[in-house]
């Protein structure tokens, strides 16, 4: 078996060990003779495997009992509209924070929806930063205030939570289960999976109860997030694989020691990564340091000529999917829980010895 090491920005790595279990359990699992795949949702082994799934998940983010877990198709997308339609009249205020082009695209849905304010916009320098909360133009009375936790494009991560009078959203497709965090300082949180909790298909949002009834009437059942939050996430049926691989993850976040434990490695691994970009010359990373991402390190070569060369020998040397997003260009290293450390080192060793022979 060969695996590489896998940079991606998303679908991403998973862990070995999860992919080793799913290989295990696929012709029979847990003895029902049956695939995960061929079974009913509504069977005690998955309706077990979501309680699991649910309890875990509040283990590791420590997730008060006032919040509800959902699980939604339609992936951090169909939050982004989501958000609006359940939270905001189309008469109310909402304000958003855009540091990059997710945060851009979420205001977007919101216009759809309500009064969405742009709030603060880092577009003036390419998304490199993070406008000091104290020069946000706030609306009076906004039904939320929308951020983006970690802007998986440009590398731009929120470290420290702004005070809001309002309730505050944020999409943590990106960071979800990086760190721990203080979820009682939220009033919804939503995160595609395919970054840092299982495959495409399945998207999470965490809702304060009492933001569940929707503002407005009407809204399609799978629209509500009061539907879901009803129904144990099974107003329709659910991408039960999605649903079963995202367990096995959160299984092995807690084998391994949970978000503390994972806090630690992230820091480290951006923190050599990011000093290795530092101190050469020959390689560049434009985010201010107060908020450069832990999950995703973007990465310019000085010499933008070099580039194809840098793509194909790390590729060769087994890794893969370094290219940055076509809005920036460069690289970027995407380098979520499920990427071992042994990739990172093996990363900053391949860029020492690229520039040693190009610089
Ligand atoms: C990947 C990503 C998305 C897009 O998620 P989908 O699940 O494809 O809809 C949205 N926001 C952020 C921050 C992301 O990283």
């Amino acid at each position: 078996m060969s695996r590489v090491y896998n940079f991606s920005a998303g679908p991403a790595a998973l862990p070995l060990e999860v992919l080793e279990t799913i290989r295990d359990d696929i012709p029979d699992w847990q003895g029902t003779g049956m695939s995960v795949m061929e079974i009913s949702h509504r069977s005690k082994e998955f309706v077990d495997l979501a309680a699991r799934c649910e309890t875990n998940l509040r283990t590791l983010l420590a997730i008060p009992d006032d919040y509800s877990v959902i699980w939604t198709q339609g992936g951090a997308t169909l939050q982004m509209a989501m958000v609006p339609w359940n939270l905001a009249a189309p008469d109310d205020a909402a304000d958003y924070v855009v540091t990059g082009s997710w945060g851009r695209k979420a205001l977007g849905e919101a216009q759809k929806a309500c009064r969405a304010n742009l709030a603060a916009d880092a577009s003036d320098r390419n998304f490199t930063y993070i406008p000091e909360p104290s020069m946000w133009q706030l609306s009076d009375n906004a039904a939320y205030l929308h951020i983006t936790a970690n802007e998986t494009i440009a590398g731009v991560e929120f470290h420290e939570l702004p005070d809001s009078e309002v309730p505050i959203v944020s999409d943590m497709s990106s960071t979800i289960l990086s760190r721990p965090i203080d979820v009682s300082r939220y009033g919804a949180i939503y995160a595609g999976a395919q970054k840092n909790i299982g495959p495409a298909g399945i998207t999470l949002a965490i809702v304060r109860n009492d933001l569940l009834e929707p503002k407005r009437d009407n809204l399609p059942h799978l629209m509500m997030w009061k539907s879901y939050a009803e129904s144990d996430s099974m107003t329709n049926t659910p991408p039960t694989f999605a649903w079963y691989v995202a367990d096995l993850v959160l299984q092995h976040l807690l084998a391994i020691g949970g978000l503390e434990a994972m806090a630690e490695v992230n820091q480290r691994k951006s923190g050599k990564l990011y000093a290795a970009i530092d101190a050469s010359d020959f390689y560049g990373n434009p985010v201010d340091k107060s908020c450069r991402s832990w999950m995703n390190v973007p990465f310019i070569l000085v010499d933008p000529d070099l580039d194809g060369k840098f793509l194909d020998e790390s590729a060769e040397a087994g890794l893969t999917n370094l290219k940055g997003h076509r809005s920036v260009g460069g690289m970027r290293a995407s380098i979520y829980n499920a990427v071992p450390e042994e990739a990172v080192d093996a990363l900053i060793d391949f860029m020492a010895d690229f520039e040693r022979r190009y610089g």
